[in-house]
Protein backbone atom coordinates (compact mmCIF):
# COMPACT_ATOMS: atom_id res chain seq x y z
CA UNK A 1 0.00 0.00 0.00
CA UNK A 2 0.99 3.87 -0.58
CA UNK A 3 2.31 4.71 2.78
CA UNK A 4 0.08 7.47 2.65
CA UNK A 5 -2.72 6.16 4.92
CA UNK A 6 -4.98 8.73 2.88
CA UNK A 7 -4.78 6.83 -0.52
CA UNK A 8 -6.45 3.27 -0.34
CA UNK A 9 -6.37 1.02 -2.77
CA UNK A 10 -9.20 2.13 -5.31
CA UNK A 11 -11.72 -1.17 -4.58
CA UNK A 12 -12.77 -0.35 -1.36
CA UNK A 13 -12.33 -3.27 1.03
CA UNK A 14 -15.74 -3.56 3.31
CA UNK A 15 -15.44 -5.53 6.66
CA UNK A 16 -17.97 -7.41 9.11
CA UNK A 17 -16.77 -6.35 12.38
CA UNK A 18 -17.95 -9.67 14.99
CA UNK A 19 -16.43 -11.26 18.01
CA UNK A 20 -13.01 -11.27 16.18
CA UNK A 21 -12.54 -7.83 16.00
CA UNK A 22 -13.36 -6.74 19.67
CA UNK A 23 -9.88 -6.05 20.86
CA UNK A 24 -8.90 -2.90 19.88
CA UNK A 25 -5.57 -4.04 18.12
CA UNK A 26 -7.32 -5.94 15.92
CA UNK A 27 -9.77 -3.34 14.90
CA UNK A 28 -7.48 -0.98 14.61
CA UNK A 29 -4.88 -3.31 12.44
CA UNK A 30 -8.12 -3.88 10.18
CA UNK A 31 -8.43 -0.24 9.57
CA UNK A 32 -4.91 0.42 9.23
CA UNK A 33 -4.57 -2.07 6.60
CA UNK A 34 -6.86 -0.52 4.31
CA UNK A 35 -10.85 -0.89 5.51
CA UNK A 36 -12.77 1.49 4.39
CA UNK A 37 -16.37 0.47 5.73
CA UNK A 38 -17.42 -1.72 8.43
CA UNK A 39 -20.22 -3.34 8.75
CA UNK A 40 -22.52 -3.88 11.45
CA UNK A 41 -24.28 -7.18 10.95
CA UNK A 42 -27.91 -7.19 12.79
CA UNK A 43 -28.41 -10.72 11.97
CA UNK A 44 -25.51 -11.32 15.00
CA UNK A 45 -24.78 -9.40 18.50
CA UNK A 46 -26.86 -6.31 20.68
CA UNK A 47 -27.27 -3.34 19.74
CA UNK A 48 -25.31 -2.65 22.97
CA UNK A 49 -22.20 -4.29 20.92
CA UNK A 50 -23.44 -2.56 17.72
CA UNK A 51 -23.11 0.65 19.58
CA UNK A 52 -19.50 -0.30 20.69
CA UNK A 53 -18.28 -1.35 17.75
CA UNK A 54 -19.76 2.41 15.98
CA UNK A 55 -18.16 4.13 18.63
CA UNK A 56 -14.65 2.21 18.34
CA UNK A 57 -14.63 3.14 14.37
CA UNK A 58 -15.71 6.62 14.82
CA UNK A 59 -12.80 7.48 17.23
CA UNK A 60 -9.82 5.61 15.37
CA UNK A 61 -11.61 7.65 12.62
CA UNK A 62 -11.46 11.10 14.41
CA UNK A 63 -7.96 10.25 15.62
CA UNK A 64 -6.44 8.75 12.07
CA UNK A 65 -8.75 11.89 10.26
CA UNK A 66 -9.41 9.05 8.04
CA UNK A 67 -13.05 8.38 6.93
CA UNK A 68 -14.62 5.04 7.50
CA UNK A 69 -18.38 4.84 6.83
CA UNK A 70 -20.43 2.52 8.85
CA UNK A 71 -23.34 0.20 7.14
CA UNK A 72 -25.78 -1.32 8.77
CA UNK A 73 -27.32 -5.02 7.59
CA UNK A 74 -30.57 -5.66 8.02
CA UNK A 75 -31.33 -9.29 9.09
CA UNK A 76 -34.48 -9.30 7.21
CA UNK A 77 -36.22 -12.18 7.05
CA UNK A 78 -33.76 -14.66 7.56
CA UNK A 79 -35.18 -17.88 8.29
CA UNK A 80 -32.91 -19.41 11.67
CA UNK A 81 -33.19 -23.21 13.58
CA UNK A 82 -33.31 -22.46 17.08
CA UNK A 83 -30.21 -23.52 19.48
CA UNK A 84 -29.78 -27.23 18.36
CA UNK A 85 -29.24 -30.25 21.27
CA UNK A 86 -27.16 -31.89 21.39
CA UNK A 87 -25.02 -29.60 19.77
CA UNK A 88 -24.07 -29.93 17.05
CA UNK A 89 -25.16 -33.28 15.56
CA UNK A 90 -25.17 -35.21 12.12
CA UNK A 91 -28.22 -36.12 9.96
CA UNK A 92 -27.57 -39.04 7.36
CA UNK A 93 -29.11 -38.87 3.89
CA UNK A 94 -32.14 -41.04 3.98
CA UNK A 95 -33.12 -40.11 7.42
CA UNK A 96 -36.80 -38.46 8.43
CA UNK A 97 -36.89 -35.29 10.35
CA UNK A 98 -39.77 -32.90 11.07
CA UNK A 99 -39.67 -29.13 10.70
CA UNK A 100 -41.64 -26.94 12.75
CA UNK A 101 -42.07 -23.32 13.44
CA UNK A 102 -41.53 -22.42 16.95
CA UNK A 103 -38.84 -21.49 19.80
CA UNK A 104 -38.29 -25.08 21.35
CA UNK A 105 -34.94 -26.23 20.62
CA UNK A 106 -34.26 -28.43 17.84
CA UNK A 107 -33.24 -32.19 18.43
CA UNK A 108 -32.83 -35.27 15.71
CA UNK A 109 -36.75 -35.39 15.92
CA UNK A 110 -37.53 -32.46 14.98
CA UNK A 111 -36.07 -29.00 13.89
CA UNK A 112 -37.65 -25.70 14.96
CA UNK A 113 -37.13 -22.41 12.43
CA UNK A 114 -37.77 -18.93 13.34
CA UNK A 115 -40.96 -18.47 10.97
CA UNK A 116 -44.43 -18.54 11.66
CA UNK A 117 -46.16 -19.11 7.98
CA UNK A 118 -44.00 -22.35 7.41
CA UNK A 119 -46.49 -24.62 7.15
CA UNK A 120 -48.43 -21.97 5.06
CA UNK A 121 -45.61 -21.06 2.51
CA UNK A 122 -43.90 -24.63 2.04
CA UNK A 123 -45.66 -27.47 0.20
CA UNK A 124 -45.25 -31.24 -0.57
CA UNK A 125 -41.63 -31.20 -2.77
CA UNK A 126 -40.11 -28.28 -1.86
CA UNK A 127 -36.19 -28.41 -1.16
CA UNK A 128 -35.48 -26.74 2.57
CA UNK A 129 -31.32 -26.00 2.41
CA UNK A 130 -29.49 -25.27 5.98
CA UNK A 131 -26.41 -23.27 6.74
CA UNK A 132 -25.89 -21.94 3.48
CA UNK A 133 -26.82 -25.02 1.64
CA UNK A 134 -24.91 -27.44 3.27
CA UNK A 135 -27.62 -30.04 4.46
CA UNK A 136 -30.56 -30.85 2.37
CA UNK A 137 -34.03 -31.64 3.10
CA UNK A 138 -37.11 -32.59 1.05
CA UNK A 139 -40.31 -31.88 2.03
CA UNK A 140 -42.51 -35.53 1.42
CA UNK A 141 -45.62 -34.81 3.93
CA UNK A 142 -47.08 -31.43 5.61
CA UNK A 143 -49.69 -32.51 8.63
CA UNK A 144 -51.13 -29.87 11.17
CA UNK A 145 -47.97 -29.55 13.04
CA UNK A 146 -45.40 -30.05 11.06
CA UNK A 147 -42.91 -30.38 7.80
CA UNK A 148 -42.05 -34.35 7.38
CA UNK A 149 -38.85 -34.18 5.22
CA UNK A 150 -36.18 -36.83 4.00
CA UNK A 151 -32.61 -35.65 4.27
CA UNK A 152 -31.37 -35.81 0.66
CA UNK A 153 -27.88 -34.09 1.52
CA UNK A 154 -26.57 -35.51 4.93
CA UNK A 155 -23.99 -33.13 7.08
CA UNK A 156 -24.34 -31.04 10.21
CA UNK A 157 -27.01 -29.59 12.27
CA UNK A 158 -25.80 -26.62 14.59
CA UNK A 159 -27.38 -23.76 16.61
CA UNK A 160 -28.44 -20.73 14.42
CA UNK A 161 -27.84 -22.34 11.49
CA UNK A 162 -29.90 -20.03 8.75
CA UNK A 163 -32.77 -21.76 6.47
CA UNK A 164 -33.53 -21.41 3.10
CA UNK A 165 -36.55 -22.14 1.42
CA UNK A 166 -35.90 -21.91 -2.41
CA UNK A 167 -38.75 -22.78 -4.09
CA UNK A 168 -41.18 -21.50 -1.81
CA UNK A 169 -42.88 -18.51 -2.40
CA UNK A 170 -42.60 -16.55 1.27
CA UNK A 171 -44.94 -14.40 2.65
CA UNK A 172 -43.20 -12.26 5.09
CA UNK A 173 -42.52 -8.88 4.01
CA UNK A 174 -38.65 -7.48 3.65
CA UNK A 175 -38.70 -5.39 6.73
CA UNK A 176 -39.88 -7.05 9.71
CA UNK A 177 -40.45 -5.96 13.09
CA UNK A 178 -37.20 -6.21 14.32
CA UNK A 179 -35.67 -4.49 11.12
CA UNK A 180 -37.72 -1.24 12.06
CA UNK A 181 -36.32 -1.30 15.06
CA UNK A 182 -32.42 -1.68 13.63
CA UNK A 183 -33.20 1.01 11.44
CA UNK A 184 -34.61 3.05 13.67
CA UNK A 185 -31.80 2.89 15.67
CA UNK A 186 -29.24 2.96 13.33
CA UNK A 187 -30.67 6.13 11.93
CA UNK A 188 -30.42 7.36 15.49
CA UNK A 189 -26.83 6.72 15.58
CA UNK A 190 -26.18 8.32 12.25
CA UNK A 191 -25.02 4.97 10.68
CA UNK A 192 -23.85 6.18 6.80
CA UNK A 193 -25.74 2.97 5.42
CA UNK A 194 -28.33 0.61 5.78
CA UNK A 195 -28.61 -2.90 3.70
CA UNK A 196 -32.20 -4.21 2.98
CA UNK A 197 -31.85 -8.06 2.64
CA UNK A 198 -34.29 -10.46 1.01
CA UNK A 199 -35.14 -7.38 -1.37
CA UNK A 200 -37.91 -9.50 -3.67
CA UNK A 201 -40.17 -6.52 -5.05
CA UNK A 202 -39.81 -2.54 -5.70
CA UNK A 203 -42.47 -2.43 -2.89
CA UNK A 204 -39.69 -3.43 -1.08
CA UNK A 205 -37.57 -0.77 -1.01
CA UNK A 206 -40.32 1.94 -1.42
CA UNK A 207 -41.13 1.48 2.28
CA UNK A 208 -37.39 1.34 2.74
CA UNK A 209 -37.47 5.01 1.55
CA UNK A 210 -40.75 5.72 2.97
CA UNK A 211 -39.83 5.04 6.87
CA UNK A 212 -36.10 6.77 5.80
CA UNK A 213 -38.30 9.90 4.99
CA UNK A 214 -40.75 9.81 7.80
CA UNK A 215 -37.50 9.63 10.27
CA UNK A 216 -35.92 12.77 8.14
CA UNK A 217 -33.08 10.60 7.42
CA UNK A 218 -30.79 10.28 4.35
CA UNK A 219 -28.93 7.27 5.46
CA UNK A 220 -27.70 5.34 2.30
CA UNK A 221 -29.81 2.47 1.22
CA UNK A 222 -28.04 -0.71 -0.31
CA UNK A 223 -30.27 -3.15 -1.82
CA UNK A 224 -28.89 -6.73 -1.36
CA UNK A 225 -29.34 -8.99 -4.65
CA UNK A 226 -29.56 -12.02 -2.85
CA UNK A 227 -33.22 -13.69 -3.87
CA UNK A 228 -34.30 -15.03 -7.91
CA UNK A 229 -37.28 -12.38 -7.55
CA UNK A 230 -35.80 -9.64 -7.53
CA UNK A 231 -33.82 -9.88 -10.76
CA UNK A 232 -36.62 -9.05 -12.91
CA UNK A 233 -36.92 -5.26 -10.87
CA UNK A 234 -32.88 -5.07 -11.31
CA UNK A 235 -32.60 -1.56 -13.35
CA UNK A 236 -35.69 -0.05 -10.14
CA UNK A 237 -33.84 -1.56 -6.93
CA UNK A 238 -30.35 0.02 -9.01
CA UNK A 239 -32.12 3.43 -9.91
CA UNK A 240 -33.71 4.18 -6.57
CA UNK A 241 -30.64 2.52 -4.44
CA UNK A 242 -27.38 4.19 -3.15
CA UNK A 243 -25.27 0.78 -3.66
CA UNK A 244 -26.51 -2.78 -4.87
CA UNK A 245 -24.60 -5.61 -2.98
CA UNK A 246 -24.44 -8.80 -4.87
CA UNK A 247 -24.87 -11.17 -1.77
CA UNK A 248 -23.32 -13.87 -3.02
CA UNK A 249 -24.18 -16.18 0.36
CA UNK A 250 -28.17 -16.62 0.26
CA UNK A 251 -27.72 -16.03 -3.46
CA UNK A 252 -26.26 -19.16 -4.01
CA UNK A 253 -28.37 -21.09 -1.56
CA UNK A 254 -31.86 -19.38 -3.05
CA UNK A 255 -30.99 -20.02 -7.11
CA UNK A 256 -28.46 -22.93 -8.39
CA UNK A 257 -25.17 -21.90 -7.11
CA UNK A 258 -23.48 -22.01 -10.95
CA UNK A 259 -25.85 -19.19 -11.59
CA UNK A 260 -24.00 -16.73 -9.34
CA UNK A 261 -20.78 -15.88 -11.08
CA UNK A 262 -23.07 -14.54 -13.89
CA UNK A 263 -25.52 -12.97 -12.48
CA UNK A 264 -22.54 -11.31 -10.39
CA UNK A 265 -20.93 -9.95 -13.54
CA UNK A 266 -24.43 -8.67 -14.78
CA UNK A 267 -25.16 -6.50 -11.75
CA UNK A 268 -21.58 -5.46 -11.67
CA UNK A 269 -21.84 -4.04 -15.30
CA UNK A 270 -25.45 -3.25 -15.11
CA UNK A 271 -24.40 -0.80 -11.63
CA UNK A 272 -21.27 0.42 -13.72
CA UNK A 273 -23.21 1.43 -16.54
CA UNK A 274 -26.08 3.49 -14.05
CA UNK A 275 -23.03 5.05 -11.78
CA UNK A 276 -24.02 2.72 -8.72
CA UNK A 277 -21.99 1.55 -6.60
CA UNK A 278 -21.77 -1.95 -6.56
CA UNK A 279 -20.11 -4.37 -3.37
CA UNK A 280 -19.47 -8.00 -4.51
CA UNK A 281 -19.78 -9.94 -0.98
CA UNK A 282 -19.50 -13.46 0.77
CA UNK A 283 -16.91 -15.89 0.84
CA UNK A 284 -14.42 -13.63 -0.80
CA UNK A 285 -11.65 -15.22 1.26
CA UNK A 286 -14.06 -17.84 3.41
CA UNK A 287 -10.86 -20.27 3.97
CA UNK A 288 -9.44 -17.50 6.17
CA UNK A 289 -11.69 -17.94 8.83
CA UNK A 290 -9.32 -20.71 10.21
CA UNK A 291 -6.37 -20.52 7.76
CA UNK A 292 -3.16 -18.10 7.58
CA UNK A 293 -3.39 -18.46 3.49
CA UNK A 294 -5.99 -18.42 1.14
CA UNK A 295 -6.97 -20.52 -1.81
CA UNK A 296 -5.95 -19.72 -5.25
CA UNK A 297 -9.40 -20.20 -6.06
CA UNK A 298 -10.15 -17.61 -3.59
CA UNK A 299 -7.60 -15.02 -4.91
CA UNK A 300 -8.84 -15.29 -8.22
CA UNK A 301 -12.36 -14.49 -7.16
CA UNK A 302 -11.18 -11.09 -5.32
CA UNK A 303 -8.87 -10.59 -8.72
CA UNK A 304 -12.06 -10.87 -10.96
CA UNK A 305 -14.22 -8.66 -8.98
CA UNK A 306 -11.61 -5.99 -9.24
CA UNK A 307 -11.17 -6.90 -13.00
CA UNK A 308 -14.71 -5.89 -13.62
CA UNK A 309 -14.30 -3.02 -11.51
CA UNK A 310 -16.41 -3.52 -8.50
CA UNK A 311 -16.70 -0.64 -6.35
CA UNK A 312 -15.93 -2.72 -3.25
CA UNK A 313 -15.18 -6.10 -2.09
CA UNK A 314 -16.36 -7.74 1.58
CA UNK A 315 -15.20 -9.80 3.84
CA UNK A 316 -18.06 -11.56 6.53
CA UNK A 317 -16.86 -14.24 9.08
CA UNK A 318 -13.31 -13.89 7.58
CA UNK A 319 -13.22 -10.71 9.77
CA UNK A 320 -16.24 -11.29 12.10
CA UNK A 321 -15.55 -14.56 13.39
CA UNK A 322 -12.19 -15.63 11.44
CA UNK A 323 -8.96 -16.82 13.70
CA UNK A 324 -6.94 -14.04 10.72
CA UNK A 325 -9.28 -10.96 10.47
CA UNK A 326 -6.24 -8.51 9.98
CA UNK A 327 -4.35 -10.73 7.89
CA UNK A 328 -7.56 -11.86 5.67
CA UNK A 329 -7.60 -7.72 5.19
CA UNK A 330 -3.60 -7.86 4.43
CA UNK A 331 -4.70 -10.40 1.20
CA UNK A 332 -7.34 -8.43 -0.10
CA UNK A 333 -5.58 -5.35 -0.40
CA UNK A 334 -2.40 -6.85 -1.73
CA UNK A 335 -4.85 -8.67 -4.33
CA UNK A 336 -6.55 -5.35 -4.91
CA UNK A 337 -3.06 -3.53 -5.18
CA UNK A 338 -1.62 -6.04 -7.77
CA UNK A 339 -4.99 -6.36 -10.28
CA UNK A 340 -5.12 -2.74 -9.97
CA UNK A 341 -1.42 -2.12 -11.10
CA UNK A 342 -2.19 -4.25 -13.92
CA UNK A 343 -5.20 -2.25 -15.18
CA UNK A 344 -3.63 1.10 -14.68
CA UNK A 345 -0.67 -0.35 -17.16
CA UNK A 346 -3.56 -1.83 -18.87
CA UNK A 347 -6.32 1.12 -19.15
CA UNK A 348 -9.57 0.88 -20.51
CA UNK A 349 -11.43 3.33 -22.79
CA UNK A 350 -13.53 5.76 -20.11
CA UNK A 351 -17.09 5.82 -21.13
CA UNK A 352 -17.10 9.72 -21.82
CA UNK A 353 -20.32 9.36 -23.38
CA UNK A 354 -22.16 8.58 -19.51
CA UNK A 355 -24.34 11.20 -19.52
CA UNK A 356 -27.08 10.43 -16.33
CA UNK A 357 -30.92 11.58 -17.77
CA UNK A 358 -31.34 13.07 -14.23
CA UNK A 359 -28.47 15.05 -13.73
CA UNK A 360 -27.46 16.08 -17.12
CA UNK A 361 -25.39 19.07 -16.36
CA UNK A 362 -22.95 17.07 -13.74
CA UNK A 363 -22.36 14.06 -15.85
CA UNK A 364 -21.09 16.29 -19.09
CA UNK A 365 -18.78 18.01 -16.83
CA UNK A 366 -17.80 14.91 -15.45
CA UNK A 367 -17.22 13.76 -18.77
CA UNK A 368 -15.21 16.49 -19.99
CA UNK A 369 -13.06 16.38 -16.69
CA UNK A 370 -11.88 13.56 -17.26
CA UNK A 371 -11.55 13.76 -21.02
CA UNK A 372 -9.21 16.63 -19.79
CA UNK A 373 -7.48 14.30 -17.08
CA UNK A 374 -6.69 12.00 -19.16
CA UNK A 375 -5.01 14.08 -21.86
CA UNK A 376 -3.05 16.04 -19.47
CA UNK A 377 -1.89 13.13 -17.67
CA UNK A 378 -3.23 14.84 -14.57
CA UNK A 379 -2.28 14.07 -10.90
CA UNK A 380 -6.09 13.64 -9.66
CA UNK A 381 -9.03 15.41 -10.05
CA UNK A 382 -10.40 17.14 -7.29
CA UNK A 383 -14.13 16.95 -6.81
CA UNK A 384 -15.73 19.94 -4.59
CA UNK A 385 -18.86 18.94 -3.27
CA UNK A 386 -21.50 19.17 -1.02
CA UNK A 387 -23.59 15.85 -1.89
CA UNK A 388 -21.29 13.40 -3.39
CA UNK A 389 -23.67 13.58 -6.90
CA UNK A 390 -20.53 14.65 -8.96
CA UNK A 391 -18.05 12.46 -7.60
CA UNK A 392 -20.10 9.45 -8.13
CA UNK A 393 -20.62 10.37 -11.78
CA UNK A 394 -17.05 11.04 -12.06
CA UNK A 395 -15.84 7.66 -10.02
CA UNK A 396 -17.96 6.09 -12.73
CA UNK A 397 -15.62 6.29 -15.51
CA UNK A 398 -13.07 4.25 -13.40
CA UNK A 399 -9.99 6.36 -14.30
CA UNK A 400 -6.02 5.53 -13.98
CA UNK A 401 -5.65 8.98 -11.52
CA UNK A 402 -7.05 9.26 -8.06
CA UNK A 403 -10.31 10.88 -7.08
CA UNK A 404 -10.11 13.65 -4.39
CA UNK A 405 -14.08 14.54 -3.31
CA UNK A 406 -13.77 17.40 -0.88
CA UNK A 407 -16.81 18.50 0.97
CA UNK A 408 -17.61 19.81 4.41
CA UNK A 409 -20.39 17.62 5.02
CA UNK A 410 -19.46 15.28 7.81
CA UNK A 411 -22.46 12.56 6.52
CA UNK A 412 -20.77 13.01 2.69
CA UNK A 413 -17.37 12.86 3.32
CA UNK A 414 -17.77 9.42 4.66
CA UNK A 415 -20.20 7.96 2.52
CA UNK A 416 -17.93 8.97 -0.49
CA UNK A 417 -15.71 5.48 1.39
CA UNK A 418 -17.94 3.13 -0.97
CA UNK A 419 -16.58 4.68 -4.02
CA UNK A 420 -14.58 3.23 -6.57
CA UNK A 421 -11.20 5.59 -6.32
CA UNK A 422 -12.22 7.98 -3.97
CA UNK A 423 -10.16 9.65 -1.70
CA UNK A 424 -13.08 11.67 0.82
CA UNK A 425 -11.35 14.65 1.98
CA UNK A 426 -13.13 16.99 4.74
CA UNK A 427 -12.52 20.64 4.27
CA UNK A 428 -14.08 23.45 6.06
CA UNK A 429 -16.80 25.61 4.85
CA UNK A 430 -16.13 29.00 2.71
CA UNK A 431 -17.82 31.86 2.21
CA UNK A 432 -17.02 32.99 -0.84
CA UNK A 433 -16.09 31.21 -4.54
CA UNK A 434 -12.63 32.85 -3.98
CA UNK A 435 -11.24 30.91 -1.59
CA UNK A 436 -11.85 27.46 -3.06
CA UNK A 437 -8.74 26.68 -4.96
CA UNK A 438 -6.44 27.96 -2.03
CA UNK A 439 -8.70 26.02 0.52
CA UNK A 440 -8.49 22.95 -2.19
CA UNK A 441 -4.14 23.05 -2.57
CA UNK A 442 -4.15 23.72 0.92
CA UNK A 443 -5.75 20.09 1.70
CA UNK A 444 -4.22 18.27 -1.10
CA UNK A 445 -0.73 19.27 -0.22
CA UNK A 446 -1.66 19.11 3.70
CA UNK A 447 -2.20 15.26 3.11
CA UNK A 448 0.89 14.32 -0.07
CA UNK A 449 -1.62 13.44 -2.45
CA UNK A 450 -0.19 16.05 -4.54
CA UNK A 451 2.93 17.99 -4.50
CA UNK A 452 3.64 21.48 -5.96
CA UNK A 453 2.82 22.57 -9.14
CA UNK A 454 1.05 18.61 -9.85
CA UNK A 455 -1.36 19.61 -12.69
CA UNK A 456 -4.41 18.61 -11.61
CA UNK A 457 -7.99 18.69 -12.96
CA UNK A 458 -10.66 20.60 -10.44
CA UNK A 459 -14.60 20.16 -10.73
CA UNK A 460 -16.53 22.42 -8.95
CA UNK A 461 -18.53 25.48 -9.23
CA UNK A 462 -18.86 28.83 -9.75
CA UNK A 463 -20.27 29.37 -6.72
CA UNK A 464 -19.43 26.29 -4.43
CA UNK A 465 -21.21 27.77 -1.66
CA UNK A 466 -24.51 26.44 -3.01
CA UNK A 467 -24.96 23.00 -3.70
CA UNK A 468 -25.65 21.05 -6.66
CA UNK A 469 -24.16 23.72 -8.65
CA UNK A 470 -21.58 21.97 -10.19
CA UNK A 471 -20.98 23.68 -13.52
CA UNK A 472 -17.19 24.42 -14.10
CA UNK A 473 -13.52 22.15 -15.12
CA UNK A 474 -10.60 24.01 -13.95
CA UNK A 475 -7.07 22.40 -15.15
CA UNK A 476 -4.53 23.85 -12.10
CA UNK A 477 -1.18 23.61 -11.31
CA UNK A 478 -1.22 22.70 -7.35
CA UNK A 479 0.06 25.78 -5.68
CA UNK A 480 0.53 27.76 -8.36
CA UNK A 481 -0.37 32.01 -7.85
CA UNK A 482 -1.51 31.99 -11.44
CA UNK A 483 -5.28 31.67 -11.18
CA UNK A 484 -6.98 28.85 -12.62
CA UNK A 485 -7.56 28.14 -16.14
CA UNK A 486 -11.47 27.30 -17.20
CA UNK A 487 -11.41 24.27 -18.72
CA UNK A 488 -14.85 24.65 -20.19
CA UNK A 489 -17.34 26.81 -20.77
CA UNK A 490 -19.41 27.99 -17.96
C1 LIG B 1 -25.12 -12.91 1.78
O1 LIG B 1 -26.08 -13.68 1.85
O2 LIG B 1 -24.21 -13.04 0.95
C2 LIG B 1 -25.07 -11.74 2.69
C3 LIG B 1 -24.16 -10.80 2.54
O3 LIG B 1 -26.01 -11.65 3.64
P1 LIG B 1 -25.90 -12.22 5.13
O4 LIG B 1 -24.43 -12.23 5.45
O5 LIG B 1 -26.69 -11.28 5.93
O6 LIG B 1 -26.47 -13.57 5.04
Amino acid sequence: MSNNLYERTRTKIVATLGPATDDDRVLHALLGAGVSVCRLNFSHGTLEQHKRNLDRVRAWSEKKQIPVAVLGDLCGPKIRLTDVEPEPFRIEPGTVVRLRPGDRPSTRDALYVSYNALLDDVREGNRVYIDDGLVHLLVTERDAESLVCICTGGGVISSRKGVNLPDSRLSTPALTEKDRGDLAWAIENGLDFIALSFVRWPSDIDELHALRQRAGSDIGVVVKIEKPEALPHLDYFIARADAIMVARGDLGVEMDVWQVPLIQKNITQRCREAGKPVIIATQMLQSMVTMTTPTRAEVSDVANAILDEADAVMLSAETAAGEYPARAVEIMRLVSESTEGFLRQHPRPPRLETVEADNPRASAIASGAVHSALHLGARLIAVWTSTGETVRLVAQHRLPMPIAGLTYHDEVYRRLCLLYGVIPLHVPPISNPAEMVAVLDRKLLGVRLVRPNDLIVVVTSTNPTTPGNTDTTLIHAVGSDEPPMPASPR
